[in-house]
């Protein structure tokens, strides 16, 4: 374990993903903290305050070896990020990514921060993972890498201290994996308060119903929110998504509920269009089959800045940060952005995206679907109950509607973006907490 003093690995350049000439380049954490700045100014933040909060409490890097199926070792880096702990355990996913580094599980780390505290969770805020590409690897050497990670971080994790979740390259096998692991070494696995750990587990194993679709359940409630208060008719609209992995596939099947067709997809691989609107449900199949949208029939192959000029109403980023900058933001045709993904928009690209009146749902509070019913899923595992579908379906709505009544309140209150907005409502819970507790000793 090394302090990230230590650490060497580049800082990722927010950098737009089509760079402009003169475009500002950004990096990830240092957006994040600028958010936490501008929402500090709104609400008059004690000075010691912002000093505190925009750092991380703990920053834990680990090294582990494994064995690959070829008889080699490998040695891997693993992360796992404390931002803030006031208001509960610290939380937040785990992320397999070949360009995931220090500087984003910092921000993300923040972000969840921010998010529980927005939506009203009493979780902290915590990110991780490995750098790998978890495409190149068997399902064996996935299982034995995230043993390995999930045995090196110890006693950093717990159900009562750090809950890790599924994020990008992660999923519902992954975190049964790191449950079973920290169950097994933690030398009290009688215990089955301690399957609460981790969220976003099987429901076999002490998962629970509507986890896997919440993030996109909570974007749609959103969109659905927005739409209501702006007499904006769904039916019929369009919908473009980025990703299609868990956040995004169920973002558009979730909206065909609702009469809106996805007519532009796409992830690692490509882009893809079809006017006619795609059969999401068959997409999410293939995608499951086939590790992504390549290769699916239905669909013309389209570049990415096509993608980005495509005829809809409502784009959902689902995949990455930093993909909306200047120039997507010039060339999106939508009314609405509503941020699946983390940090899907640079502050480039929302200048512009606010100069053109396109509405932007920001991720804080549009992608709090997931941590929302990871906390269900926690409460659920401490007291030995299993949810009904309509029970974890119906509070999660009264969340997210309640989060999007708070959005507007301080948008209006405060005069400002709806991203700063939740910044001040998130920032304002912390500053309350700190000073009710005041600073040890
Ligand atoms: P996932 O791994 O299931 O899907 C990721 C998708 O992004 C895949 O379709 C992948 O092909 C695509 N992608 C990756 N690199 C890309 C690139 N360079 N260009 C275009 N597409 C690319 O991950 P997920 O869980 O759906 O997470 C997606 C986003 O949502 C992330 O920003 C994540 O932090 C955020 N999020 C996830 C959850 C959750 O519950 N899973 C909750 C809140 C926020």
């Amino acid at each position: 374990m090394t302090d990230s003093k230590d650490e060497k690995a580049p800082v990722k350049r927010h950098a737009s993903a089509i760079p402009l000439p003169g475009e500002p380049e950004f990096e990830f954490f240092k957006v994040i903290q600028g958010y936490v700045a501008q929402a500090a100014n709104l609400i008059e933040l004690p000075e010691y305050l912002r000093r505190i909060l925009p750092e991380p409490k703990n920053e834990i890097i680990v090294h582990f070896p494994v064995r690959l199926d070829s008889g080699d070792v490998e040695l891997f880096k693993g992360y796992r990020i404390q931002h803030n702990n006031i208001l509960g355990p610290f939380k937040g996913g785990l992320r397999y990514h070949p360009s995931a580094g220090l500087d984003d599980f910092k921000a993300l780390a923040a972000m969840m921060t921010w998010k529980c505290s927005l939506i009203g969770v009493p979780f902290g805020g915590a990110k991780g993972g490995i750098r790998f590409d978890p495409t190149k690897y068997s399902r064996g050497e996935i299982e034995r890498i995230t043993r390995r990670f999930i045995h090196s971080l110890a006693n950093n994790i717990g159900p009562d201290s750090d809950i890790p979740a599924p994020d990008v390259g992660t999923g519902e096998q992954t975190m049964a994996w790191a449950m079973d692991t920290y169950i097994n070494t933690s030398g009290r696995s009688g215990n089955q308060a301690n399957r609460g750990v981790v969220t976003g587990k099987p429901v076999a194993v002490g998962g629970t119903l509507g986890r896997t679709k919440a993030t996109g359940q909570g974007v749609v409630h959103c969109i659905v929110d927005w739409a209501d208060r702006h007499g904006f008719d769904l039916e019929g609209k369009k919908l473009m998504v980025q990703g299609f992995g868990n956040v995004g596939s169920h973002t558009a099947v979730l909206l065909s509920h609702l009469g809106v067709s996805t007519v532009a997809v796409g992830d690692h691989t490509g882009y893809l269009y079809n006017p006619e609107g795609f059969n999401t449900y068959r997409l999410q199949d293939y995608v499951r089959k086939h590790g992504s949208i390549q290769g699916y029939p239905n669909g013309q192959s389209i570049t990415r800045a096509e993608f980005f000029a495509a005829s809809a109403d409502i784009f959902v980023p689902a995949a990455l940060e930093n993909q909306i900058g200047a120039e997507e933001a010039r060339a999106l045709q939508v009314r609405l952005v509503a941020e699946g993904a983390n940090g899907p928009t640079n502050p480039a690209g929302e200048a512009i995206l606010n100069e053109r009146g396109i509405a932007v749902l920001p991720d804080i509070l549009a992608n709090a679907g997931g941590v929302t019913v990871s906390y269900y899923e926690w409460v659920q595992n401490r007291r030995s109950e299993s949810w009904t579908i309509t029970d974890v379906d119906d509070r999660l709505e009264k969340a997210m509607r309640l989060g999007c009544q708070q959005m507007y309140d301080l948008a209006h209150r405060y005069n400002t973006s709806y991203r700063i907005a939740c910044y001040a409502g998130a920032v304002e819970r912390l500053r309350v907490a700190y000073e009710q507790r005041g600073i040890f000793p």
